[in-house]
């Protein structure tokens, strides 16, 4: 945990080992690491858009830090996402801004895309993820979209990250018991996300 800050955005395989305990199941396809701890630990990981096993994967910027996901999850609990929506659909400046987040998204997966070497995926094109760009359906997405893009991109996701700032903020390092450091790295794909993709494909 007291590892300097990694400056290149490629993972190694300690965080890719990293990311599986963070979010407790193997991670896969992942090209960048747009975001990270003050200790050098992944925050948020970008998954190409098209997975290895051939499912389109529109959830480009994936909140994977447990600190995080908690707080965010809390936030969603306590109702933030209709309240933003609402928001959304009283102010034409903030509407506005949440659609150029939208395109910007798009246009940072289209470099990702291009990174993790795959053709175009047509079946998530023009689409994001969170409930962008006239609604909001997951902070994760939003929070991950702010930490990968900085600050001033994603005015949701700026917003949900000053909301858990009790519990998280840019300066503060709780990557110590936010997970098991000592457990077995996650190496058997046991991700119900995936596996329900897989099953709807199978279908
Ligand atoms: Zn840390």
């Amino acid at each position: 945990m007291n590892r300097a800050p990694v400056p290149s955005p490629t993972p190694s395989q300690a965080d890719l080992d990293t990311l599986s305990l963070q979010l407790g199941r193997p991670v896969r396809d992942v090209v960048e690491i747009p975001s990270r701890c003050i200790c050098g630990n992944p925050l948020v990981a970008a998954t190409s858009p098209r997975l290895s096993n051939g499912i389109p994967f529109p959830t480009t910027f994936y909140l994977t830090h447990p600190t995080l996901t908690g707080a965010v999850s809390r936030l969603e609990a306590a109702g933030v996402m209709v309240e933003m929506t609402e928001r959304l659909s009283q102010d034409a400046h903030l509407a506005e801004q949440y659609r150029q987040a939208h395109e910007k998204y798009l246009e940072e997966r289209e470099r990702i895309r291009k990174k993790a070497g795959v053709d175009p995926v047509w079946e998530i094109e023009g689409i994001t993820a969170g409930g962008m760009p006239n609604r909001v359906k997951c902070l994760h997405v939003l929070a991950g979209h702010a930490l990968a893009a900085g600050p001033g991109i994603n005015p949701l996701g700026d917003q949900t990250l000053d909301m858990i700032s009790p519990e998280w903020t840019p300066d503060t390092c709780t990557c110590e018991t936010a997970w098991d450091h000592s457990a077995e790295v996650p190496a058997k794909d046991l991700s119900r996300h995936v596996r329900r993709l897989e099953e709807r494909e199978a279908s």
